[in-house]
């Protein structure tokens, strides 16, 4: 049953009547065993918490959010925005590089973390006060600590002692960095993850990243182009290699080409602390002798080892198992189209599902839940298939759609015919420092269906979002040629490819 919601919508009146109206509304959702109630509980205020809490509001559901840390989650706390303020830096720095190329003359400047340090932390404290304002102007209650279910019969969940429940309640708690244990690796203790890396107080002189995705891409990047020795260490031969071929040869290439010291066919085999700072000790196989052929190698004074080697759910103490919630073996919640898990009444959506681990997904699926539950939208529900993805890489990837390998396991080899382009940007033609702009059309079928398209590049990062919509729209081949091209940019590329 809904709760009526008193004076909803008399925005501007002062805050204390608006308290003390808040209490009102409060009082009357206390059950008579203390259990208070409300049409949705959202366990997790970040991006698809908060999306569906807000939208569930608006459509007049009585809603709380529980949230055992900071209101944004992982996305405006140690995800995309402070790592997209750190990109722009280091971007900022490659420009600089490029300033007496175009004729600037200027002198030696000195980069300060701590003064960038100081000025995204505020940055993000804003954001973190206007979430909370917006849930409070919504009517949202917001209830700070960590949510378990309890062993009531009627799904229940509890907070520093207190219980809630509701007809609704949706687990959007996301995900955290993966962590080995000393017994894995030993020393690997001494390393931090994604979420230590935003509490760097200096820029390390040295430092060693792990992994070959995304995170560990975009942070080795941003290490390197602001002035840190860095190395990267991957398990196999190259980056990124769930992304289309060309785009992890090249991203590769350009890591390389970056002055990042790449160690492919390695992983590390130990840390220990000395006194110039960590000495990370690695192995290399060389893939072409089936056994031994192992380098050990050790890179000295270190201050900074970084593993970004994935992301795990978040359902630590939230007693999913004893709600008959099922989870698969990694301990993501398993959900349905609509983001049913087996429990019904209770939702799971985002990082903490494991699948399409990306803000705008999480608040799309919010919304869509939102609209489904209180809105008598049945068929409200994301689509899942063609989700535009930026890498915020040195130059930036952007890449929509099936991967080329991925459209000939689905389509067959025979009706799959791909366009692809390599050049220096024109922005380059001045400058000492090079990268290249690679892109590829992925088309199927006789009318040339454009299913996938990638591109690694300056500005291709701002170039997806509008392509992303063609794609999406089922833009084909001729309908790509028929747009007049945009002079000179590298996006024109793009319908002038033959
Ligand atoms: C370094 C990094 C960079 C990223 N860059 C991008 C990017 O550029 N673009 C992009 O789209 N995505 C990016 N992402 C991914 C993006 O941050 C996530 O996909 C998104 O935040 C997922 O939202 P969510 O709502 O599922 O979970 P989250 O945003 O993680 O929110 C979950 C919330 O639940 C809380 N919580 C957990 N358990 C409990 C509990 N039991 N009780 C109460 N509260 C609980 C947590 O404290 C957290 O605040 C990045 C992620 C990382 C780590």
């Amino acid at each position: 049953m809904m709760f009526i919601r008193l004076n909803r919508r008399l925005s501007g009146i002062v805050s204390l009547s608006l308290a003390l109206q808040r209490h009102t509304v409060n009082s009357r959702r206390m059950a008579s065993d203390s259990v208070t109630r409300f049409d949705l509980i959202v366990i997790g205020g970040g991006s698809g918490g908060l999306a569906g809490a807000r939208r569930a509001a608006e459509l007049g559901a009585s809603t709380a959010v529980i949230e055992s840390h900071k209101l944004g989650g992982t996305c405006v706390n140690v995800g995309c925005v402070p790592k997209k303020v750190m990109w722009n830096a280091a971007v900022h720095a490659e420009y600089l590089h490029d300033h007496s190329d175009y004729g600037f003359e200027v002198g030696h400047l000195n980069f300060n973390w701590g003064t960038l340090k100081t000025k995204r932390d505020a940055y993000i404290s804003r954001l973190n006060d206007i979430y909370r304002n917006n849930l409070d102007k919504a009517e949202i209650e917001t209830i700070e600590g960590h949510a378990s279910f309890t062993d009531d019969a009627l799904p229940t969940v509890e907070v520093n002692g207190k219980k809630y429940t509701a007809s609704h309640i949706l687990i959007a708690t996301g995900g955290r960095p993966t962590e080995l244990s000393d017994d894995q690796i030993p020393g690997a203790s001494l390393g931090i993850t994604s979420d230590g890396f935003f509490q760097l107080e200096t820029l390390p002189r040295r430092s060693v990243v792990v992994g070959a995705g995304y995170i560990a891409v975009e942070m080795a990047g941003i290490l390197s182009a602001l002035g840190s020795k860095t190395s990267l260490i991957i398990r196999q031969t190259g980056v990124l290699r769930t992304f289309d071929s060309l785009i992890s040869a090249n991203c590769t290439k350009e890591i390389e080409n970056s002055g990042i010291d790449l160690w492919k066919n390695t992983q590390v085999k130990s840390v220990r602390r000395s006194a110039g700072g960590l000495e990370v000790t690695l192995t290399t196989k060389d893939p072409e002798k089936k056994s031994g052929g192992e380098e050990i190698s050790t890179i000295e004074e270190v201050d900074c080892l970084l593993w970004a080697i994935g992301r795990e759910p978040n359902t630590t103490g939230l007693h999913t198992s004893q709600m008959g919630i099922e989870t698969d073996k990694m301990g993501h919640i398993v959900v349905d189209e609509f983001q049913n898990t087996s429990r019904p009444g209770i939702y799971a959506l985002g990082d903490v599902c494991g699948k399409a681990l990306l803000t705008p997904v999480a608040i799309a699926a919010g919304r869509k839940l939102a609209h489904r539950l209180f809105d008598g939208k049945a068929d409200s529900k994301v689509d899942y298939s063609t989700i535009p993805t930026v890498v915020f890489a040195h130059p930036p990837i952007g890449t929509v759609g099936l991967t080329e390998e991925e459209a000939v396991t689905s389509r067959g080899k025979d009706n799959v015919k791909t366009y692809t382009t390599s050049f220096t940007p024109m922005y380059h033609s001045m400058t000492s420092r090079k990268s290249q702009c690679v892109m590829k059309l992925v088309c199927v079928g006789p009318e040339e269906k454009v299913v996938g398209l990638h591109m690694q590049g300056l500005g291709c990062d701002e170039m997806l979002q509008g392509f992303a919509v063609a794609v999406k729209m089922g833009a084909t081949k001729a309908d790509f040629d028929r747009t007049i091209a945009i002079h000179p940019t590298s996006s024109e590329e793009f319908v002038t490819m033959r």
